[in-house]
């Protein structure tokens, strides 16, 4: 098939030319039973061998700078070495940044429980005693809105823009609705769009009216994932929280899952010092200490702030040029089609790509049936329920260059299939 003019501009006759040209290409695809997968935003093999030296490390050493022996129970803060290390790509002054378990998720998690059992400081009731909702800015990252569904929390789903969060729809949802409670934010290179927030945007965010128990669930998971020379300059909201008047709003989450090894890294949280203080209390009847082994292996890993920098320089480059591939393949596949309008994210894990509206759940299930597993259409959406079914997350980063390119391909020729359909019906 060459071609071409927008899909959508195209008669019946032209249209139906092009439906039998894409169809044709996807049985072809089909013939080829590809087993590939774009769905879940891993590091691939080659990005984990950077870290093969956790493998040995500590290499017989139990200490850490200040003596304390870590093969023991204690330290229940995590070594101040590593919150050092982070505390500047995350605006978080090391007092205040805790060093837990392996996954920052189970903070998150654990975090909406405890608040909604126990209350927040400065709320007057446990969350739970009446109904409660959190703003969900969309597209976003569905292990968020898995939390909420899972304890009853409505998801009110705000638009994003380029600069973050609409923040006129935010103010207005706020001001009539005080049984909002949380919001769920990614201000760095957002799941999946890539949006990083504007200052502005997170003035606002920290500003507007809201319920004194209100929090800004601040993941900052992809702080220091940078995949261009114009890095997102980390923005310290809570200094501008605590100058707004509201200090305990923001909560603020990281981890080193996609620096080092997912699931056997190290999760950091940071707030005020009265929500630390709230969190070490509730942390204190659940453990004795966090894995301050792994966490010496993390330092004698990295080193410091400047040697996390290095590291994520490689491995920026493993990965932007399979971004760049994402770029290319539908800039030459869908561009001429008119048939998609996706993210070059500078940064993170993900591209977020907008087909025809009605055709994304058509053009997942052709992908899947020809051997190309792509996350489910709405899944970035609250109940996964995208209202205008174009939203698809592409996740490039785990398949080797070759087989994601081949992916890619063969996702366009679905995706074409099923906007001609949806165009003819
Ligand atoms: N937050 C965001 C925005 C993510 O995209 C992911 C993983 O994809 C996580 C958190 C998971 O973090 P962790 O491995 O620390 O639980």
């Amino acid at each position: 098939t060459t071609a071409a003019s927008p899909l959508a501009d195209l008669d019946t006759p032209a249209l139906l030319a092009a439906r039998d040209a894409f169809s044709a290409a996807y049985d072809e695809l089909k013939e080829a039973r590809l087993t590939l997968d774009l769905t879940r935003g891993k590091p691939s093999a080659e990005q984990l061998d950077l870290s093969n030296d956790l493998l040995h490390l500590p290499d017989g050493e139990h200490r850490d700078a200040s003596g304390l022996d870590l093969r023991n129970y204690g330290g229940a803060e995590g070594l101040p070495e590593l919150r050092e290390m982070f505390s500047d790509a995350l605006r978080v002054p090391v007092s205040r940044l805790l060093a837990l378990g392996n996954s920052s998720l189970t903070l998150m998690h654990d975090t909406i429980v405890q608040a909604l059992l126990h209350g927040v400081p400065g709320g007057d009731a446990p969350w739970s005693s009446r109904p409660i909702s959190f703003l969900a800015p969309v597209p976003g990252y569905d292990r968020h809105f898995t939390i909420c569904e899972r304890y009853g929390i409505r998801l009110i789903p705000v638009p994003t823009n380029d600069d973050g969060p609409d923040v006129e729809a935010v103010a207005s949802l706020l001001a009539a609705d005080d049984s909002i409670k949380g919001m769920w934010c990614v201000p760095v290179y957002s799941n999946p769009t890539g949006a990083v927030y504007s200052e502005e945007v997170v003035r606002a965010l920290v500003s507007l009216p809201a319920a004194p128990d209100f929090r800004l669930f601040w993941d900052n998971a992809y702080a220091v994932h940078h995949l261009t020379d114009e890095r997102a300059e980390p923005i310290d909201v809570l200094a501008l929280a605590a100058e707004a008047g509201n200090p305990d709003r923001p909560l603020i989450f990281a981890s080193t899952s996609k620096v080092t090894y997912p699931g056997a890294g190290v999760a950091f949280v940071g707030a005020s010092e009265a929500n630390i203080g709230w969190y070490k209390h509730n942390l204190s009847a659940q453990s004795i200490g966090p894995d301050k082994i792994n966490q010496l292996r993390h330092v004698r890993l990295l080193e410091d702030a400047s040697g996390l920098a290095e590291h994520m320089e490689k491995h920026r480059a493993i990965l932007a040029p399979k971004f760049d591939a994402v770029d290319r393949v539908f800039r030459e596949r869908l561009t001429p089609w008119g048939a998609g309008a996706w993210t070059a994210p500078k940064g993170g894990y993900f591209v977020s790509l907008d087909v025809l509206e009605g055709a994304a759940a058509r053009a997942v299930q052709l992908a899947k049936e020809a051997g190309i597993a792509v996350t489910p259409a709405g899944a970035t959406f609250p109940y996964g329920d995208d209202p205008r079914d174009a939203n698809i997350r592409i996740a490039p980063t785990f398949p080797p260059l070759g087989e994601l390119t081949t992916a890619l391909e063969g996702l366009c020729t679905a995706i074409l299939l099923a906007e001609a359909e949806t165009l003819l019906a």
